[in-house]
């Protein structure tokens, strides 16, 4: 009898481990598609920031009120008109020859 039982505790044992190998197939294979089908989606991203950068240009320096087309940032004092100063939160600075004024608070 004990015999008997240990024959089946055997098989019972056994069918498992046979089945582990095909898991472990069968989610590598769902691994590989979820890179595939993700590659796709992350092209799509880059997409909007681009839009958004090509929106600014030199139109965005001046604004118009009434007849007369005023400009947002100040000129350098050193380039003269026609270089405008870049806006930080501190101060303006000047692309072109690194003038630096910073701003009154
Ligand atoms: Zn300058």
């Amino acid at each position: 009898m004990p015999t008997k039982k240990d024959k089946a505790k055997e098989e019972v044992a056994a069918a498992p481990k046979k089945e582990e190998p095909k898991k472990a197939v069968a989610t590598e294979e769902k691994v590989e598609e979820k890179k595939v089908e993700a590659k796709p989606a992350k092209v799509e991203k880059p997409k909007a920031e681009k839009k958004k950068k090509q929106e600014k240009g030199a139109h965005a320096l001046y604004k118009i009120e009434g007849e007369k087309a005023t400009r947002v940032r100040p000129t350098c004092e050193r380039c003269g008109i026609g270089y405008f100063m870049a806006d930080h939160h501190n101060r303006f600075t000047c692309g072109h020859c690194g003038f630096t004024r910073y701003k009154a608070h």
